[in-house]
């Protein structure tokens, strides 16, 4: 596996994009592998470099959802290649076999690639495999920052963040880190807060919270942050389980020090004021 922005670039170039930027060709015998951030959704928080990658690559796979954030990046000359929810290792086999047979492919993965995406499942996957294929990671605005911002500041202090999902991680490693984050009195960012199917965790969360800070600790709930349908809602820990809360929401919990003021829930950082 060959690393950094640079490998693959000895690629010919034809064709072009609705970008105008160009498309690298198929047939060299060593293939190049983008894993895409996208942001949080909104076409502006895409950066020039991942609309660079996708439209310059010859195939482009993701999650169906995140295909159709970008459709109007893709082109009739692309091959765009979508799936469910839970075939990531497949989809990451299918980019490798594609990048082994030459071609240019971008995984795309929401917000940032390396955050709870695909970065390190292909990363490990290609450790096993024996192909000469580059690899670049371009990283995206991840839903924390993204959440963060509709809120005000509130992480402008340490913070955690964890994933509520227990589909890959043990139940009581998540909750332990939970626990030992409002100890140490961090600012918790919360992705995969609840699910159709994963509605206690949140619940087993916030009593667990109220054993250990305050029941007034203000709580930002953002639903599609920087996307359609964007939802800020403000609350506190006493009470924030009551909101609508699910797989496109992303939960802040406050610090000791985080306060609320008009909108804005801002975390201070020590700074006289
Ligand atoms: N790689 C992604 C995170 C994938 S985990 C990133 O860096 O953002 C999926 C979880 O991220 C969702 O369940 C939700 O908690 C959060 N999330 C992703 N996009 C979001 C958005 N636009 N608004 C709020 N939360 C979001």
């Amino acid at each position: 596996m060959r690393t950094g922005s640079n490998a693959g670039s000895t690629n010919t170039h034809t064709g072009s994009s609705k970008d105008g930027f160009s498309r690298h060709n198929s047939g060299s015998g060593s293939g190049h592998i983008y894993i895409v951030g996208i942001g949080p959704g909104k076409k502006e928080f895409i950066s020039d470099r991942a609309r660079q990658c996708i439209t310059t690559s010859q195939v482009v796979v993701g999650y169906k959802a995140y295909i159709d954030l970008i459709t109007d990046l893709t082109a009739d000359d692309q091959r765009v290649i979508s799936s469910g929810m839970t075939r990531e290792v497949e989809r990451c086999q299918q980019v490798i076999n594609l990048a082994a047979a030459g071609k240019t492919v971008s995984l795309v993965s929401s917000g940032d690639p390396g955050i709870y995406g695909m970065a390190g499942i292909l990363y490990q996957m290609l450790d096993k495999a024996d192909a000469d294929i580059g690899v670049e990671v371009v990283p995206g605005i991840t839903a924390a920052n993204a959440a963060a911002a509709s809120l005000g500041a509130p992480l402008m202090h340490d913070f955690a963040c964890i994933s509520l999902s227990d589909l890959l991680t043990p139940w009581s490693t998540i909750i332990k880190r939970v626990e030992m984050a409002a100890r140490g009195d961090f600012v918790i960012a919360l992705y995969n807060p609840k699910s159709k199917k994963r509605v206690k965790q949140i619940e087993e969360v916030r009593q667990l919270l109220l054993t250990v800070v305050s029941p007034d600790t203000p709580v930002g709930i953002v639903r599609n942050a920087k996307r359609e349908g964007e939802e800020v809602t403000l609350s506190n820990l006493k009470e924030f389980t009551h909101h609508e809360i699910d797989m496109f929401t992303t939960v802040i919990i406050g610090n000791s020090q985080t306060y609320v003021a008009g909108k804005q829930m801002i975390t201070p950082r020590g700074y006289r004021v």
